[in-house]
């Protein structure tokens, strides 16, 4: 017996590459424009001095915020270190019992770590040969569901009828739905929140919101559900998200018209690469998120093209796994970076 038998080993979650020097970066699905204006302005704002206070426990003006947003009572709003953290609670929270957890073997890969890490059982159920969510899988005992709507990195959306399916079928288990992606076009899964009490929603102001760095996610659903969140994670830590990410958060909710124009870019610049990537032979399916899955021409392998961009000072994401490994996940940047990545292309191919 030694410390070493005591130790929590896991494998962790590996990041996509943070380049400290200037590059076409399209591996991390960052929003390509700044915060809104009213961030920014919110954040010059902030008085130093008050850094010696503890943040708000209850984060309640963020949750006030959210819940104004998007038509919920506050108290059915949690909210976290991005979301990252939200759904680490989630799991925490959710899935304590010893039937397996069940989501897609192709997905955010953070799900596996979390599982591991917490020592839950799980186990994955396979997409469609297409990628397409198949609601099937899902129709057995289990513990908990996690379905990533959009699916990372297929970029898929689900039918929403399928993931009713799913929530209607399973209302004794809790079942988290990933709605990373979902300002770019896709359909949310809020209206369940009225029918069914077991279901969860997790979003995050990383993406579409442009706050990746100041870390902050949420979370919807009943208020007995979010309850049972605040109890774990007040037991964990009571002061999660800081004070200058708690006024940054509230600008940012509050300030729609920048966000729908600024996604809305996105959109048509996505759309663009899309034919751009297609008319150069890469097989690539409806996206709505924004990022593009592609899979080049006959040919040409996926981790070469990587590295070849990557030499170029372009970062794409490369997954070596099975079913991925033939397919490059392109974060969509501005106009001007997606032309550049094109032009390279064009000249690698
Ligand atoms: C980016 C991402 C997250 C985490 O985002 P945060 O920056 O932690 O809010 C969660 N789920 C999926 C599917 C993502 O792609």
């Amino acid at each position: 017996m030694s410390f070493s038998d005591n130790i929590r080993r896991v494998t962790p979650y590996t990041p996509g590459e943070q380049p400290q020097r200037k590059v076409i970066k399209l591996n991390t699905n960052e929003s390509p424009y700044p915060p809104s204006p009213q961030v920014v302005e919110a954040i010059r704002a902030i008085k130093a001095s008050k850094l010696r206070l503890y943040p708000d426990p209850d984060c309640r003006e963020l949750r006030e915020t959210l819940a104004e947003e998007y038509g919920l009572e506050p108290e059915q709003v949690f909210v976290g270190v991005g979301s990252d953290d939200v759904l680490s609670m989630c799991f925490l929270t959710f899935f304590a019992g010893k039937k397996p957890v069940l989501f897609n073997d192709i997905t955010y890969s953070f799900y596996e770590v979390w599982a591991d890490v917490y020592r839950i059982p799980f186990e994955t159920v396979p997409l469609r040969d297409d990628f397409s969510f198949d609601p099937k899988g899902f129709l057995k005992e289990n513990g908990g569901i996690v379905i990533c709507n959009p699916n990372a990195p297929t970029s898929l959306e689900a039918e929403l009828a399928d993931i009713e399916k799913v929530v209607a079928e399973n209302q004794d288990s809790v079942v988290l739905i990933d709605e990373a992606y979902v300002d770019f076009g896709a359909h949310t899964a809020l209206p369940l929140l009225k029918k069914y009490p077991n279901v969860v929603i997790v979003r995050t102001m990383s993406k579409s919101r442009a706050l990746a760095g100041l870390r902050v996610g949420y979370a919807f659903g009943s208020k007995e559900l979010i309850k049972a969140l605040h109890d774990v994670k007040f037991s964990v830590n009571s002061y999660t998200l800081n004070m200058p990410a708690l006024v940054a958060g509230v600008a940012a909710a509050a300030d729609r018209e920048y966000f729908e124009e600024t996604v809305d870019r996105v959109l048509v610049t996505r759309e663009k690469t899309k034919e751009a990537l297609r008319s150069f032979g890469f097989t690539v399916p409806e996206s709505r998120t924004n990022f593009l899955f592609a899979k080049p021409p006959e040919g040409t392998s996926a981790e070469s093209l990587f590295e070849k961009l990557k030499e170029k000072d372009i970062y794409v994401r490369f997954f070596k796994k099975p079913r991925l490994s033939d397919y490059l996940r392109i974060t969509i940047g501005t106009d001007a970076e997606m032309e550049q990545f094109i032009k390279v292309l064009q000249e690698i191919l």
